[in-house]
């Protein structure tokens, strides 16, 4: 059977390229091997969410009296919170389901492999669905040889095996186990401090886990800027979370006792216990058996390369996503799903601006920051003003009993150009769009200054930190 277009892998990236390809007159196939709406909606974004609204509204109820509120005897059923967890992804898998169809994108079900230019095979996939199993679409097509114009490889990537912490699925976890636990461990080493490894932090501490983070490098969340990710520091500290930085895991056994693991630090090696261990350090690209050597594809730090709109080095073969390289981000998928396929159409494409690309943790506190850190802006050369508001000073966080956290603004002292934000604190992953309409308008500090905020609102926060920038912040 022949498509205009063929999409191969039905995440963010694929199901997203696929819409819009339909949405463009494009005869669309995509062809899944196990879940539609990819790691994104089944084993990442979504279910991860789903869990931290669990334990917030198990915190708060925790602290009710300080709402003036009384509740006794709060507990919480793991299965019952996994479950809520499991049902909000499985509606959303749904939903693409609905989308696929109701755009007329044919679904291949099965695996697939590129047998030659503009051409694929799929095979019934090889091995079972993680359980519990999301939805099969109805009305798929199956095993056999397909052919299009263009063929679009959105596959992924899955998590990153580090030596000696193989994942054994009972006490050495990837984000798939620790999704689903059938019980809080009593304690948890989280190898990892990046946005994967920081919210099950969060999730677990919360929800009663002795935790320990373990990151190699000197700074938790390493792509942060360091201030924002140093009082995110201190504020995981004060709910108990440890920290053990510039430190690597180099193995793990199991005793009597739980998981033994060796930690190696200025060259020293050390040992910590802990119930579980939780491997989050990273994820790796999906592009082995895709028949991507034969077809000569170039490959770079172990993704696709690509242009700047999922071109390929063979002609007709595009790749969107995780698996065309980093930041490894479900919205990054999305944007070049969208350019990639408007590119084939020979629309005008709107290419990546991985400057412009907001990352965001959604633990509590939450963190959020898109543009240049202080460091990366004054390593380019810039001479900065930077502006900073402590949410302590802002009423809507102080009547929402949440005011730990900052926004930072960092501007070009010369052109009051907005380089970047940066903020840590409640629900700051929903105020961080702001800046990235702003950075996307190329906005100046005179705009941002003279624009009206919402009073009383967390947004404030970002106004008096632009404020600051030139010393007119009214409240500090
Ligand atoms: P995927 O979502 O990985 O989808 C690829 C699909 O391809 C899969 O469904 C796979 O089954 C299929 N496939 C692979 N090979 C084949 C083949 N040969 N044949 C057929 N099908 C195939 N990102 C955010 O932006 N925000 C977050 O809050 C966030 N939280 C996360 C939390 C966790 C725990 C994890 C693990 C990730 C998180 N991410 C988050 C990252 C996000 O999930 C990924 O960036 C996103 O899913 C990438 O989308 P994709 O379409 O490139 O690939």
């Amino acid at each position: 059977m022949k498509f205009d277009l063929i999409v191969i892998g039905a995440g963010p990236g694929g199901y997203v390229a696929a819409i819009r390809a339909a949405q463009l007159g494009m005869k669309t196939a995509i062809v899944e091997r196990e879940h539609l709406g990819g790691i994104c909606l089944n084993w990442g974004c979504i279910p991860t969410k789903a869990l931290l609204r669990s334990a917030e509204v198990y915190d708060l109820f925790k602290h009710a009296g300080e709402f003036g509120l009384a509740a006794e005897n709060v507990r919480f059923e793991t299965a019952s919170v996994v479950k809520r967890s499991r049902d909000v992804s499985q509606r959303l898998n749904r939903g693409v389901a609905g989308l696929l169809k109701k755009n007329q994108v044919s679904v291949l079900w099965g695996e697939a492999t590129l047998i030659a230019p503009g051409q694929i095979r799929v095979l019934a996939p090889s091995r079972p669905a993680r359980q519990p199993q999301p939805v099969v679409p109805t009305q798929t097509l199956g095993a056999g040889e397909y052919s299009a114009d263009n063929i679009i490889v959105a596959t992924g990537a899955r998590p990153r095996a580090l030596p000696g912490l193989e994942p054994d699925g009972e006490n050495i976890w990837t984000y798939f186990e620790a999704m689903v636990p059938k019980a809080i461990p009593k304690s948890l080493l989280i190898v990892g401090s990046g946005a994967i490894g920081i919210e099950f932090a969060s999730f677990y501490r919360t929800m009663g886990a002795e935790v320990t983070v373990v990151e190699a490098l000197d700074q938790i969340l390493p792509l942060e800027d360091v201030e924002i990710a140093t009082a995110a520091r201190k504020h995981f500290e004060r709910q108990g979370i440890r920290f053990l930085k510039s430190t690597k895991v180099v193995g793990a056994a199991q005793t009597s006792g739980g998981m033994l693991a060796t930690l190696e630090r200025d060259g020293k090696s050390e040992q910590a216990t802990a119930e579980k261990i939780i491997v989050a350090a990273g994820v790796q690209g999906n592009v082995e058996g895709l028949g991507l050597e034969a077809l000569g594809v170039r490959l770079e730090r172990g993704c696709i390369a690509t242009d700047g709109l999922g071109r390929t080095n063979v002609r007709g073969l595009f790749a969107i996503g995780d698996v065309a390289g980093a930041p490894m981000l479900a919205h990054k998928a999305e944007h070049e799903g969208v350019a990639c396929v408007e590119a084939i159409k020979g629309l005008h494409a709107h290419g990546l601006d991985r400057d412009r690309i907001p990352g965001c943790t959604y633990s509590r506190p939450q963190i959020a920051s898109v543009g240049l850190s202080e460091a990366r802006a004054r390593a380019a050369g810039h001479e900065l003003r930077i502006g900073r508001f402590p949410l302590a000073a802002n009423g809507k966080a102080i009547a929402l009993g949440e005011d730990q956290g900052l926004v930072k603004t960092v501007f070009d002292a010369a052109t009051g150009k907005l380089l970047g934000a940066h903020m840590v604190g409640p629900e700051v992953t929903e105020l961080i769009q702001g800046f990235v309409v702003a950075m996307g308008l190329e906005t100046t500090e005179a705009e941002l200054m003279t624009t009206v905020f919402p009073h009383p609102t967390l947004s404030e926060a970002m106004h008096e930190s632009v404020l600051a920038a030139y010393g007119r912040a009214i409240h500090i």
